[in-house]
């Protein structure tokens, strides 16, 4: 074995205390290890099956010093830490992936000129700080468009779709004084994502490309194989090979990409963690995201991404419970014993909320994803 590899028995630091924390810890578990949490947040979904729970703001740098102290590497699953922090962090223990990235990948200015100064494939953009910068973008960059604050927007969050000159200046108010970006709009005929770890000497392993369709912005079901040819999922992965050399990531990344209605890819956003569209590999691959990005943080050789079967998740958002009016009916969904269920230990369902996922595997890929559409409606009794 490598010098500097942390075996199964050490403990490892997670910043952030959400579902993919959550996931992380029980594949951490699994493989002995010990995983401490640091959040502003208490009884999380990650605090509630990590060893130790540190409820303290992310700017409190006295005390994320002294959680890098108890653990032999620290990873993130939420990408708006700030820098300060991981920097904090990184003067105790390996931050990884390093806070360069998350610096790069939390700011979507930031992120897109990366990409396009590297020759990676990105829709036109422009900065915006003015009403004036708005409407030149709109003459040089024509209509339809994106405009989107440039920091901290997930989820659609942060996002206004515009269609005319009429509409500049109540958009450029809504910004609200916040930096935005201006995307010419991109006519996709799908939404993909290529999750990929990068071990310290090089190593480099991507799962399947996965195919998304969303709901009001929000990821609602993922699909693996998606449905492109061949060439073109060979080419997504390359990029994404590209990405992570050229950030130099050591950890897990994830590319969301569109695919154009004339069949070219053009990369949308970077996460610099495991993702929501990888929550199948879970159930249908031969190592899951969680336990990847574990290998890679931790020095360990890559797993392999096979795709056991074909296979489909579906979000449980609060909306069920709402639709429901109460407790859904679990029991139900499970009745296809191809289902699995995963709950993420939330105690309040909000609308637009995360709660969990359904993954349903099946002999074909339609299969697997009527498979787990039928179980999600099934939730909620007629
Ligand atoms: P994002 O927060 O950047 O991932 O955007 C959320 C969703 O908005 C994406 O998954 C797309 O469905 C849509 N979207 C974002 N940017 C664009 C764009 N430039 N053109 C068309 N649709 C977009």
């Amino acid at each position: 074995m490598n010098a500097g590899v942390i075996l199964p028995g050490a403990t490892l630091g997670v910043l952030g205390s959400g579902q993919l924390g959550r996931m992380f810890t029980i594949a951490a578990r699994r493989l002995g290890y010990r995983v401490d949490i640091y959040s502003p947040d208490s009884d999380t979904p990650a605090g509630q099956v990590g060893d130790v729970e540190v409820v303290a703001p992310y700017e409190d740098l006295d005390r994320v010093r002294d959680f890098a102290r108890a653990v032999s590497v620290v990873t993130f699953e939420f990408e708006n830490v700030p820098s300060a922090t991981s920097r904090a962090a990184a003067e105790v223990v390996p931050v990884r992936p390093a806070g360069e990235v998350l610096h790069i990948t939390q700011q979507r200015l930031r992120e897109k000129t990366f990409l396009g100064s590297h020759g990676f494939p990105v829709t036109p953009f422009r900065r915006i700080t003015t009403l004036g910068e708005l409407e030149a973008a709109a003459r040089d960059l024509g209509l339809p468009a994106v405009l989107k604050t440039a920091s901290f927007g997930y989820d659609g969050k942060g996002q206004q779709k515009l269609r005319s000159v009429a509409e500049l200046p109540a958009a450029f108010a809504a910004l609200a004084g916040a930096e935005g970006i201006y995307e010419a709009f991109v006519d996709f005929s799908k939404e993909v994502s290529v999750i990929a770890a990068r071990t310290l000497d090089g190593g480099f392993a991507a799962f399947p490309v996965f195919e998304n369709a969303h709901a009001d912005h929000i990821l609602d079901v993922t699909f693996a194989p998606a449905a492109i040819p061949e060439a073109l999922s060979a080419e997504a992965v390359r990029l994404a090979r590209g990405i992570l050399e050229a950030l130099d990531v050591v950890g897990l990344l994830t590319v969301e990409l569109f695919v154009t209605r004339d069949g070219r890819l053009l990369v949308n956003e970077l996460a610099p963690r495991t993702h929501n569209s990888g929550h199948l590999t879970i159930d249908a691959c031969v190592t899951c995201q969680f336990e990847q990005q574990l290998r890679a943080v931790c020095g360990l050789p890559l797993g392999s991404t096979e795709l056991r079967r074909p296979a489909a998740m579906a979000n449980l958002l609060g909306d069920i419970w709402i639709s429901a009016g109460g407790e859904p009916d679990w029991a139900a969904a499970l009745s296809d014993p191809l289902v699995k269920l995963h709950l993420y230990g939330k105690a309040s369902p909000r609308k637009g909320r995360k709660m969990g996922h359904l993954t349903a595997t099946g002999a074909t890929v339609e299969e697997a994803v009527e498979r787990v559409r039928s179980a999600r409606a099934r939730l909620v009794p007629a």
